[in-house]
């Protein structure tokens, strides 16, 4: 029987019609921006935890793991757990993978506390923490294109001091020689210099793509996030995104990278390397690995929801493995 609710669907979208109509007007635009603080002030409580998937593939085991963790660590401590869907980067989302990720997460009985997010639907609210950059002097226009850059990692500050216009170029944000450093709550101690290391990065590029550490960073912030809780790969990333944050004033949030889980190659499983899509029919004995993965005591086969129930209630985070990666081999 299909029950496909049209007139639910339509007013959704008039809804979200009308909140982008009134969005592009200027100056609700800087009070939207301003309410949205202050409602995640308001908002911020003792633990807030995320899972925010990009549509770039369909979930894979790992794409498990994290939202298991991420799930159990925000429960466990009496937290809310919110889902956002991150798919800034137009170009490489993958047909169908949205629905994939929004059907796994059914399928696998987590509950939300509160609406999805899309972030391809907030590209506003980026561009107003951009032109607040902007008029701090944070951020530049740079023109080098990637042949110009070559294989070199690290930008040089070629147009740092060009006061190129912004339209049609790359935004990055300036970066200082200082050690930036956070306690992980798996991995340890990380520091990193991101001047030696990177120099001044990207958030937005030249296509108008908004760059993840900007987004992420933005939403991080308007959600009223404490925990973040996702892979390894990730932690790179991490120093990145407490300096922008730091910039704009957002409060520090409290990371744990989780160990990846690693192909027979000894890649880590990533669509990229062909990882399987997370069948939905086996969502308990999917559940039941992903949990022992994690180093939690074992749970009963059940309905996903009692399982993850169970999850909860035995849940301790000193228990996951450390290091970047897990020593089993999945697919
Ligand atoms: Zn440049």
């Amino acid at each position: 029987m299909s029950n496909p609710l049209p007139e639910n669907h339509s007013f959704s979208l008039a809804q979200r019609q009308s909140d982008a109509l009134l969005n592009r007007l200027p100056e609700n635009q800087s009070f939207s921006l301003a309410q949205r603080q202050s409602d995640a002030l308001l908002n911020r409580c003792s633990y807030i935890g995320r899972f925010a998937p990009s549509p770039t593939g369909p979930l894979h085991f790992g794409s498990l793991l994290t939202a298991v963790a991420s799930y159990c660590d925000a429960k466990a401590n009496h937290g809310k757990w919110l889902v956002r869907i991150e798919d800034t980067d137009i170009p490489r989302i993958y047909p169908n993978s949205e629905a994939h990720i929004l059907a796994c997460i059914d399928a696998f009985q987590f509950e939300p506390d509160g609406e999805i997010i899309f972030q391809k639907d907030r590209l506003d609210i980026y561009e107003q923490v951009l032109e607040q950059l902007k008029s701090s002097q944070a951020i530049y226009a740079c023109q080098c294109t990637r042949k110009m850059l070559g294989s070199n990692h690290i930008y040089a500050g070629t147009c740092r001091n060009l006061h190129l216009d912004f339209a049609q170029q790359a935004i990055r944000l300036k970066v200082t020689d200082q050690p930036i450093c956070f306690e992980d709550r798996l991995q340890g101690q990380q520091c990193s210099n991101l001047e030696y290391e990177l120099g001044d990065f990207v958030l937005k590029r030249r296509d108008g793509i908004i760059s993840y550490q900007l987004a992420v960073v933005v939403d991080d912030y308007l959600q009223a996030i404490t925990h973040v809780v996702r892979g390894a790969d990730l932690l790179d990333n991490t120093a990145r995104q407490i300096w922008l944050g730091s910039l704009l004033d957002y409060p520090l949030l409290s990371y744990m990278h989780l160990p990846l889980a690693m192909n027979e190659q000894g890649q880590k499983l990533s669509k990229q390397n062909l990882a399987q899509a997370l069948d939905i029919s086996k969502a308990p004995t999917l559940l039941q690995h992903a949990i022992l993965a994690l180093g939690q005591p074992q749970v009963e086969l059940d309905q996903p929801r009692v399982m993850l129930q169970q999850a909860v209630q035995q849940w301790d985070a000193n228990l996951i493995p450390k290091g970047h990666q897990l020593t089993g081999i999945y697919q």
